[in-house]
């Protein structure tokens, strides 16, 4: 069934979209409008990254932005370092590298939770953007951060995984109310 980008919308835990590990996708006009749709989404959302299975499509995409500056280190390979959205199709991540770094990271599939994240501070992407042209950057701070948490996503992966016990515990409340939430709208459980 074509997908309609005007109507797509961020899904929320506990959908179990978000847990499918999302297949490889070919580039064609469809992918370009999600796309395009997914980079709207993601700043009427306010946040720097978005990828598809939180729109609901188990595909291998995702998109991020970060504002110029922010985050980014002297180190950054400088094509990272472009003002417009980015869109990253069927990415592949490589060479992370540096000992494992914490981080509070939140989620637009999950309200209202923030938590640390242990990851690599550095970290290389092969992607294929919208013209279908196949790149590789590297980067450190909030970007390398950002491009494995949406990665994690194409692998059905959500920080509340991720984050130490304490953390955990402390969401176990926030993800009650946001499974009642669900349940709620008549979508039950699978
Ligand atoms: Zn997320």
């Amino acid at each position: 069934m074509p997908v309609d980008p005007s109507r797509l919308q961020v899904v929320h835990y506990p959908d179990p979209i978000l847990r499918r590990k999302a297949a490889t996708i070919v580039l064609n006009d469809e992918v370009r409008a999600v796309a395009r749709a997914m980079i709207t989404l993601m700043k009427d959302e306010e946040g720097i990254g978005l990828a598809a299975p939180q729109v609901g499509l188990a595909w291998r995409l995702f998109v991020a932005h970060l504002p110029p500056g922010e985050g980014r280190k002297i180190t950054d390979d400088p094509s990272t370092s472009q003002t417009s959205p980015m869109v990253y199709i069927n990415p592949v991540l490589s060479a992370p590298e540096g000992p494992v770094e914490p981080f509070e990271e939140g989620c637009l599939s999950l309200p209202d939770i923030r938590g640390t994240v242990f990851r690599p501070p550095m970290i290389t992407i092969t992607a294929i953007d919208l013209e279908g042209t196949k790149f590789t950057q590297r980067a450190s701070g909030l970007l390398a951060r950002c491009w494995q948490h949406e990665m994690d996503h194409l692998d059905g992966v959500l920080i509340i995984d991720k984050m130490p016990p304490t953390f955990r515990m402390r969401a176990k409340p926030i993800l009650k109310e946001l499974e009642e939430e669900y349940e709620s709208r008549g979508h039950g459980f699978i």
